[in-house]
């Protein structure tokens, strides 16, 4: 009896054991399953949120930041069309400039020979050959100087910053351009009209470029201002005279008077007919002084801003992206009830002295006035401070 019941504990047992496994094998099989989709699910999840903070997590997190995060994506597409369409915009400056000299030497230039005096005929060929030089030179030495770059080998370079894109030693005033996709010494800006950044050792040549091409505009604007004047009306004139001849009534003798020659229905001869008021020639001559001038004028006033806007930059000791950074320097010290002071300042005169690289009273005319090649003043990687403040600036 007593073997019977612990016969009958066993089997009890055994069988409670085989269920019990059983029941758990099959709860377990879908479990796993679940719990692995979760816990993927759950990775899934904890990897895109620091992803996304990731990507706006920053101690020194601003507005500023955020908004250029914001528009990266735009940034992005702006280079890369700048990039391509770097080449499209050289193009168009040599094809404009090459059609206004066409003009000037065709129209403006026997205009001068046959009406101005021979002191006034030199002058004119004179200003005008130099004003060429200057621009055809240092847009070509625009375009070709590299405006520097940080030596990519040298890591003992003194640097005030790491730039995030190259991973390099950043000097001051180094700037990384996202069109030429390296970092620039002293940049000042990317200028799509030279294809090239506009650095430490071209930027003399981009500001060179633009005052002479500002100066050839405005003399071309001057120069032919009457003619533009005298082509305007005569354009004016032609097209009322046009209004007059679509105006002839369609009558029968209308139409006869436009299908048969003037000459037979006032009984004059051929030959005696009226002339067009103007030639092919002469409305193509008009219409290129019409196009000098407008053309010429509107470069005048925009390139004329610019050139204004980089000579007080340039009397300030700044570039235009150190302008943006300064004046919200500016405002900072100002909360603090300080002033700010640009460490590379040294005051109008030295300021213009080192951009253009004059050393002497001679230089003012042979690196100035004159077509020059020198290089700039330093190395870029290394700047002589004003005294007034000694700390160098991470800008
Ligand atoms: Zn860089
Ligand atoms: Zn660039």
């Amino acid at each position: 009896m007593r073997k019977l019941r612990e016969d009958m504990q066993s089997r009890r047992r055994v069988f409670s054991s085989v269920m019990r496994l059983f029941l758990r094998w099959f709860r377990l099989c879908p479990r796993r399953g679940r719990s692995r989709t979760a816990r993927k699910l759950r990775e899934l999840w904890s990897y895109s949120r620091l992803l996304l903070r990731s990507l706006y997590f920053n101690s020194l997190t601003n507005s500023d930041v955020i908004t250029d995060s914001l528009f990266e994506p735009i940034f992005w597409v702006v280079d890369h069309l700048t990039r391509w369409f770097g080449l499209v915009f050289v193009c168009l400056v040599v094809v404009l400039t090459s059609s206004i000299l066409c003009i000037a030497y065709l129209c403006i230039l026997p205009m001068v020979i046959h009406t101005y005096s021979p002191a006034w005929i030199m002058w004119h060929i004179c200003y005008g050959h130099w004003n060429l030089v200057m621009i055809v030179f240092h847009y070509y030495k625009a375009t070709k100087t590299s405006p520097g770059c940080p030596p990519q080998m040298k890591r003992d370079i003194p640097a005030v910053s790491v730039c995030k894109r190259c991973i390099v030693p950043k000097p001051a005033r180094t700037h990384h351009c996202g069109i030429c996709n390296t970092c620039i010494l002293k940049m000042d800006h990317h200028c799509p009209w030279l294809n090239n950044c506009v650095g430490h050792f071209n930027h003399r040549y981009f500001f060179c470029f633009c005052l002479s091409m500002t100066l050839g505009c405005i003399y071309c604007s001057i120069s032919g201002r009457n003619m533009f004047i005298d082509a305007y009306n005569a354009i004016e004139h032609f097209k009322s005279l046009d209004v007059e001849k679509q105006g002839v009534p369609v009558t029968g003798a209308g139409l006869l008077m436009r299908i048969l020659p003037l000459g037979s229905m006032t009984g004059q001869s051929y030959y005696q007919t009226p002339q067009p008021p103007f030639t092919f020639k002469e409305r193509m001559f008009h219409k290129s002084i019409i196009y000098m001038w407008v053309l010429t004028s509107t470069v005048a006033l925009a390139l004329g801003g610019l050139t204004v806007w980089h000579a007080v930059l340039i009397s300030r000791g700044e570039t235009s992206i150190e302008r943006l950074i300064n004046s919200k320097e500016i405002r900072r010290m100002k909360k603090r009830g300080k002033v700010f002071r640009n460490p590379f300042n040294h005051g109008k005169l030295n300021n213009w002295k080192v951009f253009f690289g004059v050393e002497k009273r001679s230089h003012w005319l042979t690196r100035v006035l004159l077509p020059s090649g020198h290089a700039p003043c330093g190395d870029g990687l290394t700047w002589d401070l004003s005294p007034q403040r000694k700390i160098i600036m991470a800008i």
